[in-house]
């Protein structure tokens, strides 16, 4: 079993954290907030004073943090100076491909082995440890960091070099904003054609509208598995998250010039939703301004 340093305890960290330490892992945690600090005691983990007693001696460095600026500043400041030359880093962050590079290369610059390692799935999959992992890095690094993400989750994907893992995360979320901003419409439409709902998900979801947006993510309530529409979309993934990676995605299209213009498209919907009634709802709920 290895020592952990885990940095980033919130809603996806706590829970994936806790699996470590359920592994038998020696898990020192790292969070600015006191009631993360504590949530991850009871857990198991050992909470440590600072970031730099987290990472010193560890033999895996994983951090789950909000945003690129965060990941970049304790990787400046902790990380890079801090951990042990044979330590392998890990960041599972959803953070923008230019900063997961950049990241990489300061690594890499340090003798450091690093992967990008962001998750597809929710808090209830940190929490369950069924995270799917994409990940970027050397074949040498993805080797080293994947014992550690399969007791976090139930699939560890190598995408390729430094920030293969981010690259591939946003892509794969652009589709679900746009499959799903496209489900909810349609299934607004059939309501004004009189169509019965649960008629239109058992036809599109075995023929060609199929997408897991509708099979199993179905926005409408009472129809197809249960999912956040049965709980008057509370919980699931948020509007604001799901904003969060269309902003993402739009920015690393712009670096490239690449056209995007379906995920464009459906960033101005989620930013009227995330800024009015869906703040707090999970994504699928955008059906209740698209029905307006
Ligand atoms: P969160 O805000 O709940 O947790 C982030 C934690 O990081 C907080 O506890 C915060 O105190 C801590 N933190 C911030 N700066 C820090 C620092 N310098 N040192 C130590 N701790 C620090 O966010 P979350 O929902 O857990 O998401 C984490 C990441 O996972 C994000 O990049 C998000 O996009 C991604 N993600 C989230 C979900 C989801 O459903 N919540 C799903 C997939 C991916």
């Amino acid at each position: 079993m290895a020592r952990i340093a885990f940095i980033g305890l919130g809603n996806m960290g706590g829970g994936m954290a806790a699996n470590l330490a359920k592994h038998g892992h020696d898990v020192r945690a790292f969070d600015l907030s006191a009631e993360a600090l504590d949530r991850a005691k009871k857990a198991g983990c050992l909470p440590a004073e600072s970031a730099n007693a987290a990472i010193e001696g560890a033999e895996a460095v994983i951090t789950m943090l909000p945003a690129g600026r965060h990941v970049e500043a304790v990787y400046t400041d902790n990380i890079l100076p801090h951990a042990d030359a044979g330590a392998i880093l890990i960041d599972c962050s959803t953070i923008d491909v230019a900063t997961a590079r950049r990241v990489a290369d300061a690594a890499a610059a340090h003798g450091l082995a690093a992967v990008d390692a962001p998750v597809s799935g929710g808090i209830a999959a940190a929490n369950a440890g069924a995270l799917t992992f994409m990940v970027g890095g050397s074949e040498a690094a993805f080797s080293r960091a994947e014992p550690f993400l399969s007791d976090m989750g139930k699939a560890v994907i190598h995408a390729g070099a430094g920030g293969a893992g981010q690259a591939a995360k946003i892509c794969n979320n652009m589709m679900l904003g746009a499959t799903m901003v496209a489900t909810c419409e349609s299934f607004a439409l059939a309501e004004k054609l009189g169509l019965d709902l649960q008629k239109l998900f058992d036809i599109a979801s075995v023929s060609s509208g199929q997408s897991w947006s509708i099979t199993s993510y179905c926005p409408v309530p009472g129809v197809g598995p249960e999912t956040p529409a049965d709980r008057d979309y509370q919980g699931g993934f948020a509007a604001a998250l799901m904003l969060k990676d269309l902003k993402l995605a739009l920015e690393a299209a712009a670096s490239v010039g690449a056209q995007t213009p379906m995920a464009a498209r459906a960033e101005e919907l989620y930013t009227r939703f995330a800024n009015g009634e869906g703040a707090t709802l999970d994504f699928s709920g955008i059906i209740r301004m698209l029905k307006r």
